[in-house]
């Protein structure tokens, strides 16, 4: 509380998160904790989350922050409804300081995005649909529990495109019985649409999902081995860089001039079930429940379940583990902030890595070698954190 009555002294770039944990129906592969949607829950849940959002938005910190973003997150904000959608964002713009020169997404399904929300959304001014499509395939879209078919989903594209929205999409790779021409398919359909972004993930096998409880009873054909996966990796990184898109952030293949400047390392977002709050040296998550949530913004609480304040030794880790995201550590910023050379706090972990071949070290940055591409993971995870606190 003390943290949120003080003044905003950070120059990092910041973004606002609505954080909708509804879905329409549950994909096989999802560890998210959704809600089917229950639609006589979900205007309840609105109105709190607003109010939780006012709540952050009278602090003496954020009414001193400019939002660079905003973000409809979840779960699936899409089965809103477009009033719902309207109604929150002018919530947003009404109680925060955003940029004028800013950038609005908001990420969806296409089952429920038709064409008069997708119509109402580029009215409302919103830039980007994040599409999770995870592929085009209508075999493996059936095994996904994916609701609609290849056809639906081209059509969606193809009118936020005429809308004049920016479309990033979703792949996933590695699927149970997906096949390297599969895959190549799906990238090919990528390009064919024209997307501007595209975001590919190996599949996670998360234990208590319903894939995993398939797979290991066998009625899903087994994924492919590490080899495979790479194989497929190498696959996107290959077509998609050949067809003009950069790597950058995760997993993402873009075309977005605003997806290669600095990404937004504040995030003050809630909801129920959201994870990636980030103010100052303080990170936080949210309770999952849906009814917990509502009666803890009830009681006039923030519904924070967990906050994290890093130390010293954790910022310089984290600054580290940027490399994930494909960023480069710069030494100068490195120095200024800490008082040391990166070399100086991880020497062993920064001649394994450049001995390996992974990263490029020069007297200026730090850097992902194209080796080190494909094992950034990895990479992160050699500068990552020891131990972490939570004080509840
Ligand atoms: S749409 Fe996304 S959040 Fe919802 S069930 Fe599927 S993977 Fe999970």
């Amino acid at each position: 509380m003390s943290f949120l009555g003080s003044e905003n002294v950070s120059s990092e770039k910041k973004e606002i998160q609505l954080w909708i944990p509804f879905c329409d129906a549950r994909c096989i592969f999802c560890y998210f904790p959704t809600e089917v949607c229950a639609k006589d829950r979900i205007e309840t849940y609105l109105n709190a989350l607003r109010k939780a959002l006012t709540r952050y938005s009278e602090t003496v910190y954020t009414r001193s922050c400019e939002f660079d973003e905003i973000y409809f997150g979840g779960g699936t904000p899409s089965v809103l409804t477009s009033e719902q959608i309207r109604d929150l964002l002018s919530h947003s713009l009404k109680h925060f300081n955003v940029k004028k020169e800013h950038i609005i997404k908001i990420a969806g399904y296409t089952y429920n995005f038709d064409d008069r929300k997708l119509k109402a959304v580029a009215n409302y001014g919103i830039d980007q649909v994040d599409l999770g499509i995870q592929t085009f395939n209508d075999e493996l879209r059936r095994r996904l529990h994916l609701r609609d078919d290849r056809r639906k989903v081209e059509h969606t594209i193809k009118t936020a495109r005429s809308l004049g929205l920016y479309v990033s999409i979703d792949l996933m790779y590695n699927l149970p019985g997906q096949t390297s021409s599969v895959w190549r398919r799906d990238l090919e359909k990528a390009l064919e649409l024209d997307v501007e972004s595209v975001d590919c993930y190996p599949l996670d096998v998360y234990p208590d999902t319903i894939l995993a409880k398939q797979l290991y009873t066998s009625q899903l054909p087994p994924v492919g081995d590490i080899l495979t996966e790479l194989g497929m990796y190498q696959d996107a990184f290959n077509t998609l860089t050949t067809a003009g898109y950069k790597p950058t952030c995760h997993n993402r293949f873009s075309r977005i001039h605003e997806d290669f400047e600095k990404p937004c390392f504040e995030i003050l977002g809630t909801g129920a079930g959201f994870f990636m709050g980030h103010l100052g040296r303080y990170s936080y998550t949210d309770v999952e429940s849906i009814g917990e949530y509502v009666d803890s913004v009830t009681r006039e609480k923030f519904p924070i379940a967990k906050l994290a304040i890093y130390s010293e030794e954790e910022e310089m880790r984290k600054t580290m583990m940027r490399l994930y995201i494909r960023l480069a550590v710069d030494k100068d910023k490195f120095r200024e902030r800490f008082g040391k050379l990166p070399e100086d706090v991880f020497p062993e972990a920064i001649n394994k890595l450049r001995g390996k071949g992974l990263i490029e070290v020069d007297d200026r940055k730090i850097i992902l070698t194209r080796l080190g591409d494909v094992w950034r993971a990895n990479i992160a995870w050699e500068f990552g954190p020891r131990k972490k606190k939570f004080n509840c």
